[in-house]
């Protein structure tokens, strides 16, 4: 027995040293990029539409979020870590949009190229915040400009990843500004159509912080920054206060938050102040956290922010 014993141990240790290793070395790194197309999983439909842009043919992108998801009360699916993991570059927002996935980054440490798109913000342009643990608002691409900052960043990983394709991306990133810097021009434009005491813009959550300062809007959610924080009844009388005694015109619905908390304030804007609010909903939501689905105005980044601007613009200059 002592025998069997003194040559089975030491035969069982190389057994499981040499499981672990094989566990270590499943596990070690990102995998290795040969040739296109670079697997890319992206968190929200605004940074996938940004990838593909600049991307192009070497890409193919996958986006965890749905059109129509919101980001601060997403909850990771047990295939999203099997889905980053098998990428070779994973963007996601950063700033704490994604804030329900923290712990599925954290497991994945080590094993992901991720990067955030907002690293490329310097933070002296970011607004202050308090929201789900972060310091800054997450919702830079409502600020066209500041969006624009990210493209580079996302030119500069998949060209390091992929360096044949480092023409390709900076010739599709060149494209893909020029874009956004003639959306940026072409709202600035329309946006100047509402009056100045009609600038206010009245919204299910704060999404609208950077749009509000980039194009001279004071903005005003009935949630925080973050949908994940609770609506109280005093914020519904507060709002409901607000736009009873300023005769604002209109609130916005927003395609991925429920429009319950907005319909309390209308409720009490006509019952107590008399004055007839309107809900701006249905095809005319705003897209604010997430693009829309196939087929509809807020399909692509650009579209989105058209979309938007649109609807503002018809609804505050009445
Ligand atoms: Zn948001």
């Amino acid at each position: 027995m002592r025998v069997l014993q003194r040559v089975c141990l030491p035969l069982l240790a190389v057994a499981c040293a040499g499981f672990l290793l094989s566990l270590v070395g499943c596990s070690n790194g990102p995998p290795d990029f040969k040739e296109p197309p670079v697997r890319v999983v992206c968190t929200t439909t605004m940074i996938a539409d940004m990838v593909k842009g600049v991307g192009g043919e070497r890409v193919s992108v996958e986006t965890l979020m749905a059109p129509g998801v919101d980001p601060h009360r997403y909850q990771p699916e047990p295939k999203d870590r099997k889905r980053i993991e098998n990428a070779h570059l994973v963007f996601f927002n950063g700033l704490h949009l994604e804030g329900k996935m923290t712990d599925t980054f954290e497991k994945s440490r080590g094993r992901i190229r991720g990067h955030a798109v907002t690293d490329a913000i310097d933070h002296s342009l970011l607004r202050a915040a308090d929201v789900d643990g972060g310091e800054h608002d997450p919702h830079v691409w409502f600020d066209v400009q500041l969006w624009m900052k990210c493209v580079g960043l996302v030119r500069d990983k998949l060209s390091d990843l992929d360096p044949a394709g480092s023409e390709l991306y900076q010739r599709n990133a060149e494209t893909y500004l020029k874009e956004l810097e003639a959306l940026d021009k072409e709202i600035r434009v329309e946006l100047a159509k509402v009056p100045p005491e009609r600038r206010v813009l009245v919204t299910s959550h704060d999404a609208f912080g950077y749009f509000g300062r980039a194009y001279g809007f004071k903005v005003m959610g009935l949630q925080g920054v973050s949908t994940a924080s609770e609506t109280g009844i005093k914020d519904v009388a507060e709002l409901a206060r607000e736009l009873g005694t300023t005769k604002i015109p209109a609130m916005f619905t927003e395609t991925s938050v429920p429009d319950e908390g907005l319909k309390a304030v209308l409720d009490i804007c006509q019952r107590d102040y008399k004055h007839a609010v309107k809900l701006v909903g249905g095809d005319e939501a705003l897209y604010s956290d997430a693009l829309g689905g196939p087929g509809s105005s807020g399909e692509t980044y650009v579209g989105m922010i058209r979309h938007n601007v649109a609807v503002i613009v018809r609804e505050l200059s009445k």
